[in-house]
């Protein structure tokens, strides 16, 4: 169907809102609330817009398209509407950008930036908002929180941990975990899923604070290394320190859809750490010796050989791993049936 927007026409696919085809065809529209994974929720009333014969402005997030509907998203009175909107947004928390870790990937803080907003012009909260650093990987600072209620879907509805919720009422209105309890006490798995869907600096990857904001780091996609499922993963790497910052999922991928377990987004500690193995090494007296490649290969060689030999191959077992390649996991068992003459192979996954 065709439907014109800010007087030009474009072709809407069925059952996409008018927000959608903003989206799909660059055209930006402010938006807190809304997100692919969590949908349409109508509760931010940023995303608003003018419809020709239909009185009062409309949330474009939930506004299903028709034949030949002409909208407005950029009207004095839309963006006068969105301006407010933002506003209140801005003025209902502390929102010092300069130093905040979000700062450069903030929605709250692009919506501001395309209605031209400088500072907020009200103070509608007390200085007393508390930030829960009870957990291992997350930083939750409630005075960056505008109520959007993404993270609350994300944990209910995508990832299905049923831990947040809203809670108190009116201005105390606040995220809650379990009931309200620390988020670090409470059944929080710490996949990052809300972090990665809030828009705005309030739940943070804690590790992360103080290394580097979005623009100053290469953003790098991969697959998870740690199990068969294959997330796929955006890393995003300090060059010059050579460090890698913070994992997030990607949400296009059709294999994990955005999300990643806790493994996945926060267990990369291993890669700079200093007790990383970099050589084989082999036990003498009961200490280990760093070992050539060569030496430590031709030493187990001798050893499997001699248990073969004096035990048959039945006493030898291989495990392989989910870190590595599929070829290799096919390699390694082509070896240990093969080679080593056994059936004895399995896979750490099912341990
Ligand atoms: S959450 Fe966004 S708007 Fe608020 S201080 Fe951080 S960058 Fe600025
Ligand atoms: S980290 Fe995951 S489980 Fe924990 S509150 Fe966020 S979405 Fe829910
Ligand atoms: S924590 Fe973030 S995602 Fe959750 S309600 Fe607040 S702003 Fe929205």
């Amino acid at each position: 169907m065709q439907v014109y927007l800010n007087g030009k026409a474009y072709e809407a696919k069925p059952g996409e809102t008018v927000l959608q085809l903003a989206l799909r065809n660059g055209i930006y529209i402010p938006h807190l609330c809304f997100h692919e994974k969590t949908g349409q929720a109508a509760k931010c009333r940023a995303c608003v817009v003018e419809v020709e014969g239909i009185p009062g402005l409309k949330t474009s997030c939930n506004l299903p398209l028709k034949e030949g509907l002409k909208i407005s998203t950029n009207s004095e009175r839309v963006l006068d509407a969105q301006r407010m909107v933002v506003d209140l947004a801005l003025s209902s928390g502390r929102h010092d950008c300069l130093s905040c870790e979000q700062s450069g990937n903030c929605e709250l803080q692009d919506a501001a930036y395309y209605l031209g907003i400088e500072r907020p012009t009200y103070q509608l909260y007390e200085d007393n908002f508390e930030v829960d650093d009870s957990s291992e990987f997350i930083l939750v600072d409630r005075s960056k929180c505008i109520s959007c209620g993404r993270c609350v879907e994300a944990c209910n509805h995508t990832v299905v941990n049923e831990v947040i919720g809203f809670g108190e009422r009116g201005f105390a209105t606040k995220i809650v975990f379990d009931g309200d309890i620390p988020m670090g006490t409470s059944t929080c798995v710490q996949c990052g899923e809300c972090m990665q869907l809030c828009p705005v600096g309030c739940i943070i990857d804690k590790r992360a604070v103080g290394s580097g904001r979005n623009w100053e780091l290469d953003k790098v996609e991969t697959v998870c290394p740690y199990c068969g499922v294959g997330c796929r993963m955006e890393v995003q790497v300090d060059r010059k320190q050579n460090k890698i910052t913070r994992i997030l999922g990607v949400d296009d991928s059709p294999t994990n859809n955005g999300m990643l377990c806790v493994k996945g987004r926060f267990g990369f500690d291993f890669v700079n750490s200093d007790e990383r193995l970099t050589s084989p090494l082999i036990k003498e007296n009961g200490s280990f010796r760093d070992a050539s490649w060569e030496e430590a290969i031709a030493l187990i060689a001798r050893k499997f050989t001699e248990i073969k030999k004096e035990f048959g191959s039945d006493a030898i077992a291989g495990l392989a791993s989910a870190k590595v390649t599929n070829e290799e996991n096919f390699a390694f068992q082509k070896f240990i049936r093969k080679e080593v003459g056994t059936n004895n192979v399995d896979h750490c996954a099912r341990l």
